[in-house]
Protein backbone atom coordinates (compact mmCIF):
# COMPACT_ATOMS: atom_id res chain seq x y z
CA UNK A 1 0.00 0.00 0.00
CA UNK A 2 1.29 3.54 -0.86
CA UNK A 3 0.19 6.59 0.38
CA UNK A 4 -1.37 9.11 -0.88
CA UNK A 5 -2.70 7.08 -3.20
CA UNK A 6 -3.24 9.44 -5.84
CA UNK A 7 -0.64 11.48 -6.51
CA UNK A 8 -0.77 15.10 -5.47
CA UNK A 9 -1.28 17.92 -7.66
CA UNK A 10 2.75 19.85 -7.72
CA UNK A 11 2.79 22.83 -6.73
CA UNK A 12 -0.87 23.22 -5.20
CA UNK A 13 0.28 23.25 -1.19
CA UNK A 14 -0.94 20.89 1.29
CA UNK A 15 -2.24 17.91 -0.09
CA UNK A 16 -4.08 14.92 2.16
CA UNK A 17 -1.92 12.52 3.69
CA UNK A 18 -4.22 9.10 2.40
CA UNK A 19 -5.57 10.03 -1.30
CA UNK A 20 -3.31 13.19 -2.08
CA UNK A 21 -6.63 15.72 -2.79
CA UNK A 22 -5.15 19.47 -2.68
CA UNK A 23 -7.06 22.55 -2.78
CA UNK A 24 -8.13 22.46 -6.68
CA UNK A 25 -8.19 19.01 -7.09
CA UNK A 26 -10.44 18.02 -4.27
CA UNK A 27 -12.44 14.73 -3.58
CA UNK A 28 -14.98 13.96 -6.10
CA UNK A 29 -18.04 14.17 -3.46
CA UNK A 30 -15.94 17.25 -2.29
CA UNK A 31 -14.21 17.08 0.68
CA UNK A 32 -12.83 19.79 3.56
CA UNK A 33 -9.24 19.88 5.74
CA UNK A 34 -10.02 17.84 8.66
CA UNK A 35 -9.32 19.14 11.99
CA UNK A 36 -6.70 17.30 14.46
CA UNK A 37 -4.77 18.01 17.17
CA UNK A 38 -1.52 19.97 16.01
CA UNK A 39 1.21 17.24 16.93
CA UNK A 40 -1.10 14.52 14.64
CA UNK A 41 -0.82 17.18 12.09
CA UNK A 42 3.06 17.85 12.63
CA UNK A 43 3.69 13.86 12.14
CA UNK A 44 1.23 12.88 9.91
CA UNK A 45 -0.28 15.79 7.42
CA UNK A 46 -3.30 17.04 6.62
CA UNK A 47 -6.29 14.77 6.40
CA UNK A 48 -9.57 15.32 4.23
CA UNK A 49 -13.47 14.84 5.41
CA UNK A 50 -13.41 12.02 2.80
CA UNK A 51 -11.27 9.89 3.64
CA UNK A 52 -11.94 10.23 7.28
CA UNK A 53 -12.98 7.27 8.52
CA UNK A 54 -12.20 4.76 5.97
CA UNK A 55 -10.41 2.05 5.77
CA UNK A 56 -7.12 3.89 4.08
CA UNK A 57 -7.10 6.73 7.18
CA UNK A 58 -6.73 3.49 9.29
CA UNK A 59 -4.28 1.40 7.15
CA UNK A 60 -1.93 4.69 6.88
CA UNK A 61 -1.80 5.65 10.55
CA UNK A 62 -1.47 2.06 11.34
CA UNK A 63 1.42 1.60 8.99
CA UNK A 64 3.37 5.02 10.10
CA UNK A 65 2.82 4.71 13.84
CA UNK A 66 4.16 0.55 13.63
CA UNK A 67 7.36 1.91 11.62
CA UNK A 68 8.03 4.50 14.58
CA UNK A 69 6.92 2.68 17.80
CA UNK A 70 9.75 1.46 18.93
CA UNK A 71 11.57 4.60 18.94
CA UNK A 72 9.01 6.78 20.71
CA UNK A 73 9.61 8.24 24.03
CA UNK A 74 6.85 8.40 26.87
CA UNK A 75 4.98 11.71 24.99
CA UNK A 76 5.16 10.23 21.74
CA UNK A 77 3.72 6.47 22.78
CA UNK A 78 0.77 8.88 24.30
CA UNK A 79 0.38 10.74 21.14
CA UNK A 80 0.35 7.42 19.25
CA UNK A 81 -2.39 6.10 21.83
CA UNK A 82 -4.46 9.78 21.12
CA UNK A 83 -4.06 9.20 16.98
CA UNK A 84 -5.64 5.51 17.30
CA UNK A 85 -8.48 6.79 19.16
CA UNK A 86 -9.00 9.24 17.01
CA UNK A 87 -8.86 6.79 13.97
CA UNK A 88 -11.56 4.66 15.81
CA UNK A 89 -13.50 7.21 16.39
CA UNK A 90 -13.63 8.51 12.90
CA UNK A 91 -13.87 4.58 11.88
CA UNK A 92 -17.20 4.59 14.10
CA UNK A 93 -18.93 7.44 13.15
CA UNK A 94 -18.17 6.89 9.48
CA UNK A 95 -19.49 3.48 9.61
CA UNK A 96 -22.90 4.94 12.09
CA UNK A 97 -23.27 7.41 8.63
CA UNK A 98 -23.73 4.81 6.15
CA UNK A 99 -26.00 2.46 8.40
ZN1 LIG B 1 -8.28 12.42 1.31
ZN1 LIG C 1 -10.19 15.01 -0.41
Amino acid sequence: MKYPLNKPIKGDGLHCRVCGCTQHNACEEGCSWVKEPAYTYDFMGPLCSACAGTIHDLAYLVIRLAKVLPTLGTVGRKRAGLMLLAAARRAAKRSEEQL
